[in-house]
């Protein structure tokens, strides 16, 4: 069965750090941090409904204008999440241009911009180009435990690590999916119809067991008709597969809090993206930069229980090297490089 989506980095290890998340089937995506985005096709731009920044250091935030200038005039609606000060953020980017005649243009857009505090709470602020995207204060949506956004099919969850700012890691989380199994409909003398996409609604909204669920299918015999009860049916046809979890995890220290926090986002997620900015011998130099090494990105995986590990934002000075940052990410993953006990505290 096809994933619900499908993620690709933005850039290159040694680019600004950007995970796009592809929903091929809704030709929509959405986007990871916001730095350097020029590599995005404008397509691929319009898909964006939503993009999560991780914290504004400039690159995880400076793409926000070249987003704004292909999206302005074109698309209804972004919605951006960010963690304390944000909304400010994202205002005093919109006060630096005069925005004279954007009013009159024929599609408006809405920045819909959502910030988490450090104490889970949510505010949230609406820029509209009909009010030259003058700031519109919008009710507050707190965020239920650490889900900052969540859809029928998905959710992202977001948590707090200390990059020396508060920085967000996050989890985007497909839900359980309902395959149907055709062999034991068959079985049944049962074809499929309009009522299987009653069965799976009526088993996702939680419907009770007993909930009756009319069972309509037509073959060369003509129409036909049964009921049976919800309970009944999920178990004869329908079997539920795991949701894909990905983890998107960069800009932070290594610490056992910061630890605690990712084994707690990210337990056994499939695929974990995570910052290796220095090698381990340059560890020193990691801490006073707030960044992991790759052996640190490697043991947090581990520690994770991540299935599948990508490193990225590579620093600059391994240009040619990434080969070392990658094996030593993998072997403090795979536990062939002994975890040295501690971190910072
Ligand atoms: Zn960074
Ligand atoms: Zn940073």
């Amino acid at each position: 069965m096809r994933a619900l989506f499908e993620t690709r980095p933005v850039n290159d290890a040694f680019g600004d750090p950007g995970l796009y998340v592809d929903f091929r089937d809704e030709r929509r995506a959405l986007l990871l941090d916001l730095g350097d985005i020029a590599v995005l096709p404008p397509r691929k731009l319009m898909r964006l409904s939503h993009v999560f920044v991780t914290h504004a250091h400039m690159d995880h935030f400076s793409g926000f204008d070249h987003l704004l200038r292909v999206v302005l005039g074109r698309k209804a609606c972004v919605a951006l999440f960010g963690g304390p000060g944000f909304i400010a953020q994202v205002e005093h980017k919109l006060r630096a241009y005069t925005w004279n005649v954007v009013h009159r243009y024929e599609v408006e857009l809405v920045i819909d911009v959502h910030e988490i505090g450090v104490d889970g709470r949510g505010q949230r602020a609406r820029f509209s180009s009909r009010a030259r995207f003058e700031r519109e204060p919008c009710a507050a949506v707190d965020p239920v435990g650490d889900v900052v956004h969540e859809e029928m099919t998905f959710r992202v969850r977001g948590r707090f690590v200390d990059h020396d700012v508060p920085c967000l890691a996050y989890a985007v989380e497909e839900k359980a999916r309902m395959k149907v199994g055709k062999d034991r409909l068959e079985a049944l003398g049962v074809a499929t119809g309009a009522w299987l996409r009653e069965l799976k609604e009526a088993v996702r909204t939680g419907a009770p067991d007993a909930t009756p669920i009319e069972v309509r299918w037509r073959d060369r015999n003509g129409e036909h008709a049964m009921t049976r009860n919800l309970s009944e049916l999920r178990h004869l046809v329908l079997d539920v597969v795991p949701g894909q979890r990905i983890g998107y995890v960069t800009d932070l220290r290594y610490t056992e809090a910061n630890a605690r926090t990712l084994a707690e986002l990210l337990a056994g997620v499939d695929l974990l993206y995570i910052e290796s900015v220095f090698l381990d011998e340059d560890r020193e130099h990691a801490l006073r930069k707030n960044h992991l090494t790759a052996r640190q990105a490697g043991e947090i995986a581990r520690r994770v229980g991540a299935k599948a590990v990508v490193p990225f934002h590579f620093s600059p000075r391994y240009e040619g090297r990434s080969a070392a940052l990658i094996a030593e990410v993998q072997a403090a993953w795979s536990g062939s490089l002994a975890p040295r006990s501690g971190c910072a505290q």
